[in-house]
């Protein structure tokens, strides 16, 4: 289980790995991780719960949706940030909203727990996403992945406070926000045991961005070494990206430009799969030298 969590003086944002990321795009942000800082190794535990029969009977109190959670997703509720699916419909990652301190917190309180319990003739395991009593709370809605069932979601919904729709005229609601507060799956192979129960919790700080348009951003300090690229060549690095999931020629959409030791690591969203994007770009005149 990869966990990764964005902070600083702009946004609290983080984004949980809950199937194994790409090894080299791992290996490329693995250097802005913060959390050795905070945290010693024997510090992050993920207990192991077997044999709790109280698990099936907390999940059988919850509602559970008969709309896959993409359908739910698209239709009923919105999210913190953004989901991300494989090509079957298996949830890969999210990203949501946590605070540097609460994020530690989680880990040390260990809020991410995987439970192995038996659910409708099948072994299934379950990791949280907070405590306990969010997790198995009885309004909680679960959503079934795809139509494979035997992967779910256990979702809160959080209607939405909108102050500003006390000052308007409109009595449209916005649809609810959805928090994961927990998977269980019996597929062991999309959701190894093994990378659930060893945790690789990314802590990053958030760093202050400029804005070069609606889908694209750059580090402040990156800004004067980007733009001394040729501005085909960048237009070319944003917009004639080759995605590694649809195997199309895409755009990079949501994009931030990340300044590193040799180059540049462009991180957003393919404009066609809307799978995350994380494209390594080498600066010869840098490593030239
Ligand atoms: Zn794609």
């Amino acid at each position: 289980m990869k966990i990764t969590c964005h902070y600083g003086e702009y946004a609290d944002m983080g984004y949980v790995y809950i199937a194994p990321p790409n090894e080299k795009l791992d290996r490329d942000i693995e250097h802005r991780n913060e959390i050795t800082k905070q945290l010693k190794p024997q510090e992050i535990h993920i207990p192991y719960i077997t044999g709790n029969s109280q698990i099936a009977l907390l999940i059988s109190k919850m509602t559970i949706s008969k709309n896959t959670f993409k359908t739910g997703y698209q239709q009923a509720f919105e999210s913190e940030y953004g989901y991300d699916f494989d090509s079957r419909g298996y949830l890969t990652g999210f990203e949501l909203s946590l605070s540097q301190d609460k994020f530690i917190e989680f880990i040390r309180n260990q809020a991410y727990k995987v439970f192995h319990f038996e659910w409708h003739n099948k072994l299934n395991n379950l990791v949280t996403f907070d405590y306990p009593e969010e997790v198995f709370h009885s309004e909680n809605i679960i959503y079934k992945m795809n139509e494979q069932e035997d992967t779910f979601v256990i979702v809160q919904l959080e209607e939405d406070e909108d102050l500003y729709s006390q000052y308007s005229y409109t009595t449209k609601k916005n649809p609810p926000t959805a928090k994961i507060k927990a998977l269980f799956s019996s597929r062991e192979d999309i959701y190894p045991l093994e990378f659930l129960l060893k945790p690789k919790f990314q802590l990053e700080k958030s760093i202050p961005l400029a804005v070069i348009n609606n889908d694209l951003c750059c580090e402040m300090d990156v800004l004067p070494r980007w733009e001394s690229i040729a501005e085909e060549k960048r237009e070319r690095l944003i917009n004639q990206y080759t995605c590694e999931n649809c195997s199309e020629v895409v755009s990079i959409v949501q994009c931030i430009i990340h300044g590193e030791a040799d180059g540049f690591l462009l991180m957003g969203k393919c404009s066609s799969c809307r799978q995350g994007v994380e494209s390594y770009v080498l600066d010869e005149r840098r490593s030239r030298g």
